[in-house]
């Protein structure tokens, strides 16, 4: 089965276990149609699964060192649709609209050279629109990388990589889950949602591995959905404990609809750097 009808599942399976997230659910999986709506030039990064895996043995994520841009067109195409999301759901978009025009013709496929020029443009919007444009950047960059990268989906991570930072892409993990039959911990890149195992409680954001400053606390007692925190650096990472829940989950989705945890997380006065971006 393909991913993509995997995630069309998992849609129809939480919709149907909780109506109150229909709407969320509309919107992320509109997101989610975008790569095979949008791009007409998929795989822009190419390289052998050969050079690939030569790449992760040499300790480098896939993309590390290596030069590459989105194609305009294709960027273009998608940063629109998502303001014509936005603008259904009653966001005021012509700001971001007219940015459109001014976006540089190599689109940088670095996320943080991708902020920098949006601050360059961030003067014109207020605080809320500033928000807007990052999170739609994001999102874009987010829809192009998991396009290009479904190439490599299917690499046995594990036999070549222990970082808590992405095999594909470098950037870091949003969530994590407990592997129904064997426990074992996978984390998902916020970027192109890669997912790989990890062989310890690591803390991803600060590299901490001292077990007393690691703790975790549930939502709502619920011992499927956690939040596991990090008291050296004071941010948390979501977790799902597939044993607990009883099923396979695929992390991008459940980030979704794990949205309370990040308002319980920050309430308790926890961070996570992904949602400053
Ligand atoms: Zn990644
Ligand atoms: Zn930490």
């Amino acid at each position: 089965m393909d991913f993509n009808t995997e995630i069309d599942k998992e849609i129809a399976y939480y919709k149907n276990l909780n109506p109150k997230l229909i709407d969320l659910l509309d919107f992320f999986s509109r997101l989610n149609q975008l790569q095979y709506l949008s791009i007409k030039q998929p795989y822009v990064f190419t390289t052998s699964k050969d050079d690939a895996l030569k790449q992760l043995q040499q300790d480098k994520y896939l993309t590390e060192g290596k030069q590459w841009f989105i194609n305009k067109q294709d960027f273009n195409n998608i940063f629109r649709e998502i303001i014509k999301l936005l603008k259904e759901r009653g966001e005021k978009t012509e700001v971001f609209e007219n940015l459109l025009m001014e976006l540089p013709e190599k689109i940088p496929t670095n996320p943080e050279e991708l902020i920098k020029w949006a601050n360059q443009h961030q003067n014109k919007l207020e605080e809320r629109g500033r928000n807007t444009l990052t999170y739609i950047l994001w999102q874009a960059l987010s829809i192009f990388y998991q396009n290009e990268f479904k190439q490599f989906r299917n690499i046995d991570y594990q036999r070549y990589w222990t970082k808590a930072t992405c095999p594909v892409c470098g950037n870091l993990p949003k969530i994590s889950k407990l592997l129904k039959d064997t426990g074992k911990r996978v984390l998902a890149c916020y970027l192109c949602w890669t997912e790989w195992p990890v062989h310890r409680l690591v803390c991803p954001y600060c590299g901490n591995k001292d077990q007393d400053k690691l703790s975790y606390f549930y939502a709502d007692g619920n011992k499927a959905y956690r939040v596991d925190i990090c008291n050296a650096c004071n941010h948390y990472l979501k977790t799902i404990d597939e044993k607990q829940l009883g099923r396979e989950t695929i992390l991008e989705l459940e980030d979704v609809i794990t949205y309370h945890l990040d308002t319980l997380a920050f309430s308790e006065g926890y961070q996570n750097p992904l949602n400053l971006l």
